[in-house]
């Protein structure tokens, strides 16, 4: 019988409940176990492909196209877990399935109510993942326990657990220690009332996973233990990671937390190996290399919205032996400023995915700093497009070119929307979505990178390259070198004359993970890599200490 692990927060949201949840799935899974993650979200949007990655952070996609919630990236990044439409809900999910059932007459007669329609929908979410062949479902309710908006989910998993029997089911508390400076103390009565709200709505919490900047000493947690009625083992510290997320597995494990929830499930585990996980934390540890790499983009302050992408170049940076630093430059910037103050000495150029005007002419500005300086360039989604537009006019004369998304009349429409989607209105799941194939020509970088020429990647847009100018610029230097199988749709460019200038439709962030980075960041980062060892004044720590 498949066992469920419900996670839930408490005293703050921003507490890496998605990283929590998804260090426990690796750590299962690690012991041998079949796992299935979900994450319920509370708030009314259907999804959050709606929303600006000001409020949400960045839209995760899946292989079916759903838009997900980021969380859904930590899953897939730490586990193997397949994840589909049903691996994400939110009450706006929720109340449009039992709304359409209503109308089709599923509940004739009875007035419908958050208890039981509400909850009994919820419940069957969860279940849906439960089969023979799944050993543990985790389940992470978003939000903090006491919004108003998470308690029927809070009330469907308390259910739960009646439902299948308490031995069938582990509630995971997250909360905050803080420390208090002025007292010198870390205090734990936040916690405590945290588990005390959980208490009244009737779930007692197994296990508590404490964030805390200082480690916990015995009295901490005795007390903890003690207020919020749970044995001593069962509060595990999760000290704030500065180094790097992909340690908070290694920290859970030396808290045991793996084995207190095998032991309260009565799960068949098999034995954990990390050996995987400690060599990538020991390549993170010690690079050969330091490089720079600037991602710009409209969201440059907001951490979130690049999530993927960050941690992809982190994952190209373990495959090359490298630390790769960062530099989150804001497009509308590079159009104050301009590229030379802003990009200089940078060892490769990223621009990624986006909707909208504001900021374009920075990211098109840095496609050239990049095409002319010849420092290694990846555009991604709209990356790719500014690259198309910065060709059309830099290097074809074709001034005033653009993309119809931002210029509807431009007399040069070098990326138009797609047939598909002229006649859609409606907003919500409606882009070109979800894993698509590709067809590479084995004369690019691309192939060179993966390897193989049929691939796979995941897609969300509107808009395409205009076919009508793919002669033109082929002849120019700039090479269509992927496309949809039939040929239709251009899928990748490059420039020939370029030491590394890769520009896909697609987004190629969402298939990176830390112990197998994406081929084409693994490509961009080498290039970067190689870029760097070129240059005297900048050498690498390999050759400082040789
Ligand atoms: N706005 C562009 C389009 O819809 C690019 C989308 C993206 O970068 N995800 O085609």
């Amino acid at each position: 019988m498949t066992k469920h692990i419900f996670v839930t927060g408490g005293v703050v949201s921003s507490l890496g409940k998605g990283l929590t949840s998804a260090s426990i799935g690796m750590l299962l899974e690690n012991r041998g176990l079949s796992v299935r993650m979900q994450k319920l979200d509370p708030y009314i949007n259907v999804d959050p492909g709606t929303m600006s990655p000001y409020q949400h952070g960045e839209v995760y996609v899946l292989d079916d196209g759903s838009e997900t919630d980021l969380d859904l990236g930590h899953y897939e990044r730490f586990t193997n877990s397949p994840l589909t439409r049903d691996s994400n809900y939110t009450t706006g999910k929720i109340y449009q399935s039992v709304i359409v059932k209503e109308r089709q007459g599923a509940y004739l007669g009875q007035t419908v109510q958050v208890i039981p329609h509400i909850t009994n929908e919820i419940k069957s979410c969860i279940s849906k993942l439960a089969s023979d062949d799944v050993d543990v479902v985790i389940t992470e309710i978003g939000g903090t326990v006491g919004d108003i908006e998470s308690q029927p989910f809070l009330e469907a998993i308390r259910q739960f657990s009646l439902d299948i029997g308490s031995e069938n089911c582990l509630y995971i508390h997250l909360t905050l220690i803080p420390y208090l400076k002025a007292a010198a103390e870390l205090k734990t009565k936040p916690t405590q009332h945290s588990v005390g709200q959980l208490r009244e709505i009737g779930i007692q919490p197994d296990i508590l996973i404490c964030r805390t900047e200082r480690s916990l000493g015995k009295e901490e947690c005795a007390k903890i233990a003690l207020f919020c009625n749970v044995p001593v083992e069962a509060v595990i510290e999760e000290k704030d990671k500065d180094f790097s997320i992909y340690e908070v597995p290694l920290s859970l494990v030396e808290h045991k937390l793996d084995q207190l929830i095998v032991k309260k499930l009565g799960l068949r585990a098999g034995e954990l190996d990390l050996t995987i996980w400690r060599d990538l934390i020991h390549r993170l540890r010690n690079p050969d290399y330091e490089i720079s790499i600037a991602v710009v983009g409209k969201y440059a302050e907001h951490r979130d919205a690049y999530k993927s992408i960050y941690e992809s170049l982190d994952h190209a940076g373990i495959s090359n032996k490298a630390t790769v630093r960062v530099q989150r430059i804001h497009s509308e910037a590079v159009e104050r400023e301009g590229a030379e103050r802003l990009l200089a000495g940078v060892d490769g150029i990223l621009v990624p995915g986006g909707f909208g005007e504001r900021g374009i002419e920075g990211k098109v500005d840095a496609v050239r700093f990049a095409r002319e300086r010849g420092i290694p360039f990846f555009g991604i989604c709209l990356g790719m497009q500014c690259a198309v537009v910065e060709f059309a006019r830099n290097v074809c004369g074709m001034d005033n070119a653009n993309s119809t998304e931002f210029f509807k009349d431009t007399p040069h429409p070098v990326i138009c929307l797609l047939d598909e989607q002229k006649r859609i209105t409606d907003k919500g799941g409606t882009m070109r979505l979800g894993a698509q194939p590709t067809r590479l020509s084995t004369t690019g970088k691309a192939f060179g990178c993966y390897g193989t020429e049929s691939i796979s990647e995941r897609h969300r847009h509107r808009y395409e390259f205009n076919n009508e100018y793919r002669d033109l610029f082929t002849e120019k230097g700039l090479h269509v070198t992927g496309t949809s199988p039939d040929g239709a749709l251009v899928e990748v460019v490059e420039l020939t004359d370029h030491p590394w200038f890769v520009a896909v439709q697609y987004h190629p962030e969402f298939k990176s993970q830390p112990t197998k980075s994406h081929p084409l960041f693994h490509g961009f980062i080498q290039a970067a890599v190689a870029r760097r060892a070129e240059r005297p004044e900048r050498i690498s720590k390999t050759e400082e200490t040789a």
